[in-house]
């Protein structure tokens, strides 16, 4: 018995980072929002290293720069890595020029229960009715088109809320992404399985890099690193699918088992004591974590985070391209709900441009773990790309970097764009740099021909949230493709195409 009939301009299912940006985005633009999750937060999840232009560019058009800024996570300036034929660790840090370096170019290292209840109370403010402990079943179908879900509510009643876009942001159990129709696709090179708990008291690597996370290899895999504060550590060993068995068997056993065979990530837990109590006391794993499902949407449905695929975590890009996505099918669905353009032109947009970005964190990640050299370990000699380029590599700085936007004065937001510019052809020289450096630890990384397009693109989001309609005109990226809005919350024709 279902009870009385809600209607809703979108049903997000998921309150995680995808859920939450989806939902806020297209709520502060007066759309009625009904956000269902199935947990109470804060919840526990994994994925705790963040890059730049989470925070500072989708965080900041979310308006949540100063709540993030007083939540006293660890600020993160770039990773070290013990990771290529170099056996001392190496740095890459977010402002690739000591020039260009400024306030944006850092991440943080977060717990994800405080992050995500951050971004999910700020949905709250924006105008989303959030509902926890409401778990969606199935999406309703009517001629064609998703119209609603069913959903079990927090007293155990089966209700159902109509829309006229639901969208999938229940991440990598999701139950309904199977009805946006495709099939998702597991990724055989990046078939592996990670194996995580909390240590307290792990040594810290020396100032500026205190904050930055640490990826070791090592024989059988590669160890994460990742400091949450001043004592408590994350730490995860990736590992081949096959080593399942052995995992399971005793997982605490087999966690200290690969520590021992990584001197590294050993030395800096000599002093430390595993977390055995509350949200960080189990031994956890995940296996198959990557993947993508063959098409992001469909009529009055889209998929979006982890519910449309994942890659990978060694350069954290999992809440990168679940609030990416989220902002992609916002503008999508804010443009089609205005009515200023059909929902094909302006769901292929979304489409495109998220499998894109996945597609290139994809490829460099490839090109990264073929850098790691091993012939002894079955793990690394797995890793081995036949192809002998390394294609896409240069949007890492990208990536990884986002665009660091330096000293702006928005009050003379005019001028501080004339300064972006400059600072971007400083980025793009830097870069240039970079791949002239033939000594460097990332040279190999930087040598493909797409690396002006990849970072005029990866710098593009967090521009706009700097400068708004300062920032210039964007290109579309595929022919008759669309652009962002000034204000970054639509799609349009770019001028003179129509
Ligand atoms: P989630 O964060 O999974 O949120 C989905 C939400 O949907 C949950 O709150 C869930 O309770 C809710 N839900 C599920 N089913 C239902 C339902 N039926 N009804 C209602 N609600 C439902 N990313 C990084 O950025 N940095 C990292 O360092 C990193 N490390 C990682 C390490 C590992 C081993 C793995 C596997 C992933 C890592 N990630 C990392 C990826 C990161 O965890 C995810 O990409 C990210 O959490 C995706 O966000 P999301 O909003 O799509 O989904």
């Amino acid at each position: 018995n279902t009870s009385r009939q809600e209607e809703f301009d979108v049903v997000v299912v998921g309150g995680g980072p995808a859920g939450s940006t989806l939902g806020s985005l297209v709520a502060m633009q007066g759309h009625r929002v009904l956000l269902l999750e199935k947990e109470t937060f804060p919840r526990y999840q994994i994925g705790e290293s963040l890059l730049p232009s989470t925070i500072h560019g989708i965080g900041r058009l979310l308006g949540v720069t100063e709540d993030l800024a007083k939540a006293g996570f660890l600020q993160k300036h770039g990773g070290t890595f013990r990771w290529g034929a170099n056996p001392t660790p190496w740095n890459f840090t977010f402002s690739v020029s000591p020039k260009i370096a400024g306030p944006t170019s850092f991440a943080y290292q977060v717990e994800r229960s405080k992050f995500d209840k951050i971004l999910l109370d700020n949905a709250v403010r924006k105008g989303v009715e959030v509902r926890q402990q409401c778990s969606v079943s199935d999406v309703i179908e009517d001629d064609g088109r998703v119209v609603g879900v069913n959903y079990v509510d927090a007293a155990g009643t089966e209700r159902q809320a109509f829309a006229r876009y639901v969208v999938d942001a229940s991440g990598n159990t999701s139950r309904i992404y199977k009805r946006v129709g495709g099939n998702r696709e597991y990724s055989e090179f990046f078939r592996s399985l990670a194996l995580f708990g909390y240590f307290e008291n792990g040594k810290r690597l020396p100032p500026p890099s205190f904050g930055n996370i640490l990826c070791a290899a090592f024989p059988s895999g590669w160890f994460w690193y990742i400091p949450l504060s001043d004592t408590l550590t994350s730490v995860g060993a990736v590992v081949r699918r096959e080593d399942a068995a052995k995992i399971q068997g005793d997982p605490e056993k087999a966690l200290h088992d690969l520590i021992d065979e990584c001197p590294l990530i050993q030395e800096y837990l000599a002093d430390a004591t595993r977390v055995t109590t509350g949200q960080y006391g189990q031994i956890r794993v995940r296996k198959d974590y990557s993947y993508h499902h063959t098409t992001f949407w469909r009529p009055g449905m889209a998929l979006v985070g982890d519910a449309a695929c994942f890659v990978d975590p060694v350069f954290s890009s999992g809440v990168h391209l679940a609030t990416y996505s989220g902002l992609l099918a916002a503008r999508s669905i804010n443009t089609v709900l205005a009515g200023r353009l059909d929902e094909q032109p302006a769901f292929d947009e979304f489409e495109v441009r998220y499998r894109r970005e996945y597609g290139v964190f994809y490829e460099f990640l490839m090109s990264f773990y073929d850098m790691h050299v091993d012939e002894n370990s079955y793990f690394w000699q797995a890793k081995k790309v036949t192809r002998n380029s390394h294609t896409e590599l240069e949007s890492f700085v990208s990536l990884v970097a986002g665009m660091t936007s330096t000293d702006f004065e928005l009050s003379d937001a005019e001028s501080a764009a004339m300064r972006f510019k400059e600072r971007s052809t400083e980025f793009a020289d830097a870069v240039d740099n970079l791949v002239s450096q033939e000594q460097h630890n990332m040279a190999p990384l930087f040598k493909s021909s797409v690396v002006r397009q990849a970072m005029r693109e990866g710098a593009q989001v967090q521009t706009r949230a700097q400068l708004g309609e300062y920032a210039g005109a964007e290109a579309p990226i595929f022919e008759g493709g669309l652009i962002a809005s000034t204000d970054g919350m639509f799609w349009e024709a770019p001028s003179g195409s129509r």
